[in-house]
């Protein structure tokens, strides 16, 4: 009962092992998936902060080199200007720069002179000029400007002409930051208003210090900025290209890079661009997003990628399912053919114990039938033996009462009778010891050989003389038998050495030897022997390889030598050759201490 539950058992505990071995597999798979997705993600932005941070790079070396024209000389000529930025092919070849110019530090002082000369040489370039007038009107407490004066392309940037930076705080702070710091500067976002809708931009300004250097070492004077102004969303579409479906991407811009940490947060900060207007923040989440930081001419910048899918193939996606399902599929096979062969098992196990209980049963039945018919023989012997006493006694009486008045035919019958009787009770005899021999209830002991064979030497003494034998033996072990057993089996094999001699006397002699944990007694010969086809015949019951006239006998002698053996635990066996006499070897048990 309890093996059959177990049975049932395994399967379930091998389908549980075996499920938690998938579940654990295609977590670890799906963990894969999505941390390869995140990999991706973080190279990916990282690829679109490293093009964005280059490409301002090099339009910061375009402005530094046109600042570089005014180092060079104090006034830089429309001409010069023009043609510095049309070799440069900046507008052509930098996509979002609207446009490049220069803007210059005037005093309050200095304005009409300055405005007046402006006008004169800017008309005089032929460059397409509109007329010059600084706008918007200076405040009445404004000290300075600082006026655009140069500008490439002329046309088309004609509202740009004569613009004052210093009057719009956001490029007051990059023109003064520039100045302070000698270095790029950009502004904050700066809405644009353009023929088709508005857009975001900015500006990076390039401090200009103009006149020779000072004699004194005392710093050249400020001069102004060259500048350019960009559109964000060209600038950084011609960056990025345009990427997949399934990629957003935000810029914005969270303050000067000197107070705003590069681990800023976005919460406060202004938008610089945005890829996909209509989806902003749609999808943003710590899975999809990755937030990476960088400086823009002394400005933080704020670059969000968003991605929505994964970007791995279909067959790295499906990785973890894959796993799922097989797992399953195999786990669930597994357990069916676990349950299939222990049911099958346990159906061998029940078909095996029905089957011993059967033999069993059999071999109960036939012990009790051999036990039933040994009784009924002994029984039968027994009762056989009453009436057989009486014609041996009445023929007796016959022939001492009336034997002289019969004739020798009649006394020849009555031999006849009472040697026929004489031979019937010696095979009742021989039948009643061989159904007593090993019947149950008789326990074995340690049986001293020497006697035994002493005790039945003894009892043939007569036999012996008769014989005029040589009856000798070595020295016999102890062994494991029941009494009387093995006095009855040596009295039969030393009168059988007796009886089957030839020409010589008669010498019959034991010996024993050790063999394989066993004794083995050997009794030997030098009588007519047997022939070796008869070696396992001579054991059987009733076998006899002669006539009663030539050798007596009831041929139960051998038959009765084997029972008591085999019943104690041992086997004979007989080695002979025809005319040379026989040996009998005989194992057996050694005693219990012997063992
Ligand atoms: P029995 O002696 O009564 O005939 P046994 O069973 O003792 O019956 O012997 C069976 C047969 O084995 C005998 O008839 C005889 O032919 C043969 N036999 C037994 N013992 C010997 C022996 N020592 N030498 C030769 N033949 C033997």
């Amino acid at each position: 009962m309890e093996r059959s539950g177990l049975a049932r058992l395994g399967p379930a505990l091998l389908l549980a092992l075996l499920l938690s071995l998938t579940a654990v597999a295609t977590y670890a798979a799906a963990r894969r998936v999505h941390d390869g997705d995140r990999d991706q993600l973080t190279s990916d932005t990282h690829a679109a902060v490293t093009a964005i941070d280059r490409r301002l790079e090099d339009y910061g070396q375009v402005l530094r080199g046109a600042a570089g024209l005014y180092v060079a000389s104090k006034d830089v000529s429309y001409k010069e200007f023009h043609d510095f930025f049309a070799d440069q092919a900046v507008i052509q070849r930098f996509p979002g720069v609207q446009v490049v110019g220069f803007a210059s530090y005037v005093p309050r002082a200095g304005l009409p002179a300055y405005a007046r000369r402006v006008q004169r040489e800017a008309a005089r370039s032929g460059l397409d000029y509109p007329p010059f007038r600084i706008h918007p009107k200076l405040r009445p407490d404004a000290q300075e400007a600082l006026v655009i004066d140069h500008m490439e392309p002329p046309p088309g940037n004609s509202a740009a002409f004569g613009l004052d930076f210093f009057s719009e705080s956001n490029r007051r702070r990059a023109a003064l930051l520039a100045r302070r710091t000698g270095r790029p500067a950009a502004t904050a976002p700066i809405g644009l208003v353009q023929a088709r809708g508005s857009s975001l931009g900015f500006d990076i300004m390039v401090p200009v210090y103009g006149g020779p250097p000072s004699q004194t070492g005392a710093p050249r004077p400020w001069a102004g900025v060259v500048y350019a102004a960009f559109r964000t969303d060209n600038l950084l579409r011609g960056v990025l290209g345009m990427p997949g479906p399934d990629t957003d991407l935000e810029v914005y811009d969270l303050g000067p890079a000197a107070t705003v940490p590069p681990d800023a947060s976005l919460t406060n900060a202004a938008i610089a661009f945005d890829l996909r207007p209509g989806r902003a923040n749609r999808s943003r989440n710590a899975d999809h997003t990755r937030v990476e930081t960088l400086e823009v001419a002394g400005r933080r910048w704020a670059v969000a990628f968003t991605r929505t899918s994964s970007t791995l193939s279909t067959s790295e996606r499906a990785g973890p399912w894959v796993i799922a399902v097989a797992g399953i599929l195999v786990s669930l096979l597994a357990a069916a053919l676990l349950s299939a062969l222990s049911t099958s098992r346990a159906r061998a196990v029940r078909l095996a114990e029905r089957m011993t209980g059967e033999l069993r049963e059999r071999e109960e039945q036939l012990r009790r039938s051999n036990e039933e018919l040994e009784h009924f023989a002994y029984l039968a012997s027994h009762d056989l033996q009453e009436p057989l006493r009486t014609i041996t006694s009445y023929v007796g009486l016959l022939e001492s009462r009336v034997g002289d008045q019969l004739d020798e035919r009649a006394r020849g019958w009555l031999r006849f009778v009472s040697d026929g009787a004489g031979r019937m009770s010696q095979l009742i005899t021989d039948l009643l010891e061989y159904s007593r021999t090993g019947r149950a209830g008789t326990e074995t002991s340690t049986i001293e050989l020497n006697e035994a064979w002493d005790h039945a030497v003894a009892n043939l003494q007569h036999a012996i003389a008769d014989a005029g034998a040589t009856v000798t033996r070595g020295e016999l072990p102890a062994v494991r038998a029941r009494p009387r057993d093995m006095t009855s089996m040596l009295q039969n094999l030393i009168g059988n050495g007796l009886k089957y001699r030839g020409e010589a006397a008669p010498r019959v002699a034991a010996r024993a030897r050790h063999r394989d944990g066993r004794w083995e007694i050997a009794v030997s010969d030098n009588g007519i022997g047997i022939e070796p086809r008869f070696h396992d015949r001579v054991f059987g019951l009733f076998q006899r390889l002669h006539t009663a006239e030539e050798y007596p006998g009831t041929g139960m002698g051998l038959a009765i030598v084997k029972k008591i053996v085999e019943s104690n635990g041992g086997n004979v066996r007989v080695e002979s050759v025809p005319g040379e006499g026989a040996t009998f070897l005989v194992t057996l048990p050694p005693p219990e201490d012997d063992a």
